[in-house]
């Protein structure tokens, strides 16, 4: 009790000079201040420490966490040192998790309150540490630290079912989370393209459900598709699932394994089709997307999840079992006799209560055997039993209605913590679903909605970003979409003394992804973040393009297709570009950076930086500002959700005004046509100007050419969309979506 009190008015006095210490432990500790001068080092050839003290499991592993940090690590260590230079101290009490760390000029003292705590702290300490390059002695900074965790739930999601990972791969990935303090594994294994977990009862699962025939290769939207055809799958044997929980317990990670149902349980239902609703037997498909047979409701198919989460639960020791429920069409049960029966005997109203009953079975079945269970947010739908808990997906709105209704909630929405999207706008970067998470949009997450209430505010958990692996075929891909995305997210459920983005930065550039893409880790990490940033801006006559550089050796070289070449940008210049009257005229942009190599065309023509005013607004998703029409950018292909303006009417009105009267002979308008995502071009435009009848069009290309004489300060383009997606087509029968971008004036 002493030393805490002791240690807690130190942390007081300390606090004020912390500020002034740059940290370079990530996620950075709540308290970090360097003693004496600032630049004073203990330096020693041996990592010696009393094992004795260490508690177990991290006294055993205490050589393998050595090795994530340090080339040679035996050469380091030295555990039979009775009394040696990292002195452990036990201390009852204090926050949950919280440790100190103490280096001086003799030793080191780690107090813990707890293993993982321990674990923490020797995280935090060989995260310190130097090499020495001459005689590679080991120099580390005479500081005091001082942490503990915001948030009990810091988690990682890995979806191994639309992609398979090896138990050495996945060992890796809950090694580089351990590095960054997270102790939640969200092991996504089973899904409509493949079953992934051995269970003895039901040993077709995997034989047959881990098995799928051909993969689609290219993104979902893109039409027509084209398929590989190679035999893909794998999966778990139990004995590996048990050698992978235990690796992870010894890295204060739980495993929370996940078993989707009622839906996305194509694999499941290949292997034991009278588990479905029409008993018919389907391959497991090799297409992403949701599929309409799920689980069917009767008492036989429940049973047969029950069996199976039987042995997940021997498997896994984890409060929390996933059972999914997401994305459950409900198109099966209203047209089978066994769930109408159902739906008849238990007076439910329709069929979300249906799926809330389903939920409410497994639900019952997990809490008699003293588990929780944890499902996405759908399954509020219908209502939920209590104890239950949430993980919001579908943005925060879930999350909020779950925490208000007392139910514990992990917020992972798509906006913040889908890292299966795209990590910059460059075009070099590779195939993902969809989606735009930057590293600092990541970093700025707000796990703790503002709508919540003080008492409503601890059912939120904490965060977790989710992996979907349908554009992630490789491990290296998965740790390049991973990384360094993880590390902001960490800071944020860490919830230390979050530093101001940049210096984040570059603490991440300085010494954490020398770390993880260097010899020992050889970590496939994405450099997106470090990319030159751009934006438009609106100027008189045109718009502004301008740069924010990351790096002082970064360029940008400028040509254009008629000669206008040669021009160089360097650190944090702007670029403006003019409305050109004759003709337009196409720039390529070329950035030159140590890191990464980007490009970008832009076209500049008569309506560059024009005012736009919509009569009908864009969908708030699909938003990127009034200036995406008259950018000088075409939207990009495949689609990534930004860059375009998206709207879900019928019918979309927007006015360009040119500021003074203009001669236009032609129009060349950009649409999108995707209809996999449900976007289909529009039928006809209509074009008014000051004067003259207006003129009317037929659209049939994604890029309208669209011949016109006019003299006008304005026009007004009144766009017809059909009135809703026609039959054969994914979404038929609801209102398209028109998706625009570029309207170039020549
Ligand atoms: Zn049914």
């Amino acid at each position: 009790m002493r030393s805490l009190l002791f240690l807690g008015n130190f942390w007081i006095c300390l606090h004020f000079f912390s500020q002034n210490s740059t940290c370079n432990i990530l996620p950075t500790p709540v308290t970090f201040v360097k003693a004496g001068s600032g630049n004073e080092f203990l330096e020693t050839q041996k990592l010696s420490f009393d094992s004795n003290a260490c508690p177990e499991p991290i006294n055993v592993i205490f050589a393998e966490i050595a090795k994530l940090y340090l080339p040679s690590a035996h050469n380091y260590l030295d555990h039979k040192a009775d009394k040696g230079l990292i002195k452990f101290q036990y201390i009852s009490g204090g926050y949950p998790d919280s440790y100190s760390l103490n280096i001086t000029s003799k030793e080191i003292r780690i107090a813990y309150t707890s293993p993982a705590s321990c674990f923490y702290a020797l995280h935090s300490l060989f995260q310190l540490i130097q090499i020495n390059p001459v005689d590679s002695s080991l120099k580390l900074p005479l500081c005091f630290v001082k942490d503990y965790p915001k948030f009990s739930w810091r988690g990682l999601h890995l979806d191994v079912a639309r992609h398979f990972f090896t138990v050495d791969e996945v060992k890796k990935y809950l090694d580089l989370m351990s590095m960054y303090k997270f102790n939640i594994f969200h092991w996504h294994l089973t899904d409509d393209q493949g079953w992934r977990i051995e269970i003895k009862r039901y040993p077709k699962l995997t034989e047959i459900g881990a098995w799928r025939d051909s993969t689609v290769e290219n993104h979902y939207a893109t039409s027509p598709r084209t398929w590989n055809t190679k035999r893909y799958g794998g999966f778990y044997t139990q004995e590996q699932i048990r050698e992978v929980v235990a690796y992870a317990a010894d890295r204060q990670i739980t495993i929370v394994p996940e078993i989707e149902m009622p839906g996305h349980a194509r694999a499941a239902l290949a292997a034991y089709p009278e588990y479905s609703c029409s008993g018919k037997q389907q391959p497991v498909p090799g297409l992403w997307g949701v599929f309409e047979d799920v689980f069917c409701t009767k008492d036989s198919s429940l049973h047969f999840l029950q069996n199976i989460l039987e042995e997940v639960m021997e498997l896994f020791p984890s409060q929390y079992i996933h059972v999914g429920g997401d994305e459950v069409p409900k198109t099966r049960w209203k047209t089978c006799p066994n769930c109408q029966k159902k739906k008849r005997i238990l007076e439910l109203k329709d069929e979300t209560e249906l799926q809330s009953y389903f939920i409410g079975q497994m639900d019952q079945y997990l809490k008699k055997r003293g588990r929780n269970l944890m499902g996405w947010d759908e399954i509020l739908e219908g209502g939920l039993s209590p104890g239950a808990a949430v993980m919001s997906w579908r943005g925060t709105e879930g999350g909020i209605a779950a925490a208000q209704q007392g139910h514990f909630v992990v917020m992972s929405p798509g906006s913040h913590c889908y890292f299966d999207h795209y990590q910059s706008k460059s075009t070099s970067e590779p195939l993902a679903i969809g989606g735009y998470t930057p590293l600092e949009k990541v970093y700025d997450f707000q796990p703790v909605p503002q709508e919540l209430s003080a008492q409503e505010a601890p059912f939120i958990l904490g965060g977790q970003a989710n992996l979907w692996t349908e554009y992630i075929p490789s491990f290296d891909q998965l740790t390049y979409m991973t990384y360094p995305r993880a590390i902001a997210l960490s800071q944020v459920l860490w919830g230390g003394s979050k530093a101001p983005y940049q210096t984040f930065e570059e603490v991440l550039k300085t010494h954490h992804i020398p770390r993880l893409m260097g010899p020992i880790l050889n970590t496939h990490t994405s450099l997106s973040f470090m990319k030159p940033s751009f934006k438009f801006k609106r100027i008189p006559n045109g718009i502004s393009l301008g740069f924010e550089f990351k790096d002082t050796r970064e360029s940008v070289a400028v040509s254009s297709n008629d000669g206008h070449d040669g021009v160089w940008l360097d650190h944090e210049k702007t670029l403006d570009f003019k409305r050109t009257i004759k003709k337009t005229r196409l720039y390529n942009l070329t950035f030159l950076s140590p890191c990464c190599a980007d490009s970008l065309t832009l076209i500049s023509h008569q309506g560059l930086g024009a005012q736009v005013s919509y009569e009908t607004p864009p969908n708030e998703r699909y938003n990127s500002g009034d200036l995406t029409l008259v950018d000088g950018q075409f939207g990009a292909r495949p689609w990534r959700g930004n860059q375009w303006a998206g709207f879900d009417t019928n019918t979309v009105k927007v006015r360009l005004d040119f500021g003074k009267r203009i001669r236009i002979t032609e129009l060349e308008l950009g649409f999108l046509y995707e209809p996999t995502s449900w976007i289909h071009l529009p039928l006809e435009i209509r074009v008014s100007t000051n004067r003259g009848k207006d003129q009317s069009y037929k659209v049939n290309n994604e890029r309208c050419n669209l011949k016109f004489q006019a003299k006008s300060d304005h026009i007004f383009l009144h766009i017809e969309g059909l009135k809703t997606i026609p039959i054969g087509f994914p979404g038929e029968g609801n209102i398209p979506w028109i998706f625009c971008d570029e309207f170039v004036i020549k």
